[in-house]
């Protein structure tokens, strides 16, 4: 009896998570996962301090790993460089490898990996991916999975810049034809070509979701 309480308590409160994810109206803040190298393509760059700086116009926070190195550096220098704001997560155990002159103000130290993805979760509206390695893949797809399996409807969206996440766009076609991802769990996310594009296509994306549950 008293376990089939906890799970319905727990039920609700995981409806009252959702209802006021979807209904909040405006993205206030957006997580951003992002390779800690630059890649090789200068584009990549390019783009992720382009993105940076229309965060700080359209006054959305970055939310980020929290390092200073490779893409990630490059975006929040940009949010930074246009008096925006920015908030970065770390786990302890990272602060070691990041430059001389590493800025700790606006930061989130964590105890580990877990903790941080969880805080970069509860504080993001909305998350984009921008090209990067493993750590960048990881961080989309487990945010992609909670999205699946109905733990937030908060929109998603790959930066394609270059055409990176083809071969990943690809994968995820092969794992449809499979039907490893079939009816009832589905992936719902978007893909820009250009950061111009991307802010405006998350707002969209999110109205969608408020109308779908009001
Ligand atoms: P990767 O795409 O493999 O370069 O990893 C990038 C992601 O992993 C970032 O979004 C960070 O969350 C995390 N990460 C990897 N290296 C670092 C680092 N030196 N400092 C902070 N975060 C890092």
């Amino acid at each position: 009896m008293t376990e089939i309480i906890q799970k319905s308590e727990k039920k609700a409160k995981l409806g009252d998570m959702k209802s006021k994810t979807t209904t909040k109206k405006t993205i206030k803040s957006i997580c951003v996962f992002c390779g800690s190298g630059n890649g090789q393509d200068p584009k990549f760059k390019t783009a992720a301090r382009t993105l940076g700086h229309l965060f700080a116009e359209h006054e959305i926070e970055l939310i980020y790993g929290g390092g200073d190195m490779g893409l990630m550096g490059t975006i929040s220098a940009a949010v930074k460089e246009k008096g925006g704001k920015t908030t970065g997560i770390i786990p302890e155990f990272l602060l070691k490898y990041q430059n001389e002159n590493y800025e700790t103000t606006g930061l989130i130290v964590t105890k580990d990996m877990h903790t941080r993805k969880a805080k970069m979760y509860d504080l993001a509206d909305a998350f984009i991916a921008l090209p990067g390695g493993i750590g960048t893949l990881e961080e989309l797809v487990e945010t992609m999975t909670w999205a699946q399996l109905g733990t937030h409807q908060k929109p998603i969206a790959l930066l394609n810049t270059s055409n990176f996440w083809q071969p990943f766009l690809s994968l995820i076609d092969h794992m449809k034809d499979e039907s490893f991802i079939r009816p009832g769990l589905e992936v719902n996310f978007q893909v820009v070509d250009e950061p111009e594009q991307i802010i405006n296509e998350l707002m969209k994306r999110k109205n969608e979701l408020i109308n779908e549950t009001l």
